[in-house]
């Protein structure tokens, strides 16, 4: 089943020359994949990450996600596709300060009509899976950058989103940290995770099955 499918897309952005950021790109992501999207800086990593993340619409060709194409949804359909079919993982985290661990990861079931108590028993849970279960009440500040990405990862992941897109998740960590968070989606990726995960750096990318290189706003490396 196609997660995410984006056929001959091209987005510009205005400017006299228009900036052609993504020219004619098609990817398929399907169910249960891992995809690493790798790229210097300028090449559309983010530009991809907008459209992927429902955020932005092509300029022509279509993008779907979790079978809807984007280009046809109002901003409020796209809003509510990015409630419930995407969980995003940023390079700072996101947390909020003020909520402990399981209110951070709760927050992200809000707006899909679940109970306080089952938001809460599904945190844990997430959090659980996650290696945090002994940090549910701590706050950010009392976690190190590895224990407040995998607190992010979970908050991704309580929804049971189709894709789970990564944006340098392991940024602002130390090598070791970072292959430790790696290492998390490779067991999140085995148990049947949907992820893309987005970076300039290529030994980040090389911890994932399927590699795609994007550069001056083409893909190469795309068949699955
Ligand atoms: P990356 O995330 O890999 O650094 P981007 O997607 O941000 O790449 O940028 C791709 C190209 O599009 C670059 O040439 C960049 O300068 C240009 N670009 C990105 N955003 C805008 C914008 N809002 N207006 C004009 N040009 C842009
Ligand atoms: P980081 O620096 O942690 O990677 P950024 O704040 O630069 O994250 O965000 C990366 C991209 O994700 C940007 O395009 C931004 O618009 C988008 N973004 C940031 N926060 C959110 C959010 N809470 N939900 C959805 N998209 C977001």
């Amino acid at each position: 089943r196609p997660v995410l499918e984006l056929t001959d897309v091209v987005r510009e952005y205005p400017g006299s020359p228009p900036v052609r950021a993504l020219a004619r790109v098609s990817l398929t992501v399907t169910a249960g994949e891992w995809v690493a999207i790798a790229g210097p800086s300028g090449s559309g990593k983010s530009t991809l990450l907008n459209l992927m993340g429902a955020l932005d619409r092509p300029t022509s060709g279509t993008v779907r996600i979790d079978g809807h194409d984007v280009g046809e949804l109002s901003d409020e359909r796209l809003s509510g596709l990015r409630g419930h079919a995407l969980g995003f993982v940023f390079q700072s985290f996101h947390l909020l300060r003020h909520l402990s661990a399981v209110d951070n990861v709760a927050v992200g079931l809000t707006y899909r009509g679940v109970g306080r108590a089952q938001r809460r028993a599904r945190a844990v849970h997430v959090l659980e899976r996650v290696g945090l279960g002994h940090r549910l009440d701590h706050r950010p500040s009392q976690l190190s950058g590895g224990e407040s990405q995998r607190v992010a990862i979970a908050r991704a992941l309580v929804g049971d989103p189709a894709l789970v897109l990564a944006d340098e998740p392991t940024g602002n960590l130390d090598t070791r940290t970072g292959a430790d968070i790696l290492g998390l989606f490779a067991d999140l990726h085995a148990e049947g995770a949907t992820i893309v995960l987005i970076t300039h750096d290529e030994e980040v990318a090389a911890a994932a099955p399927r590699r795609v290189h994007v550069r001056d706003g083409r893909l190469s490396g795309v068949a699955a």
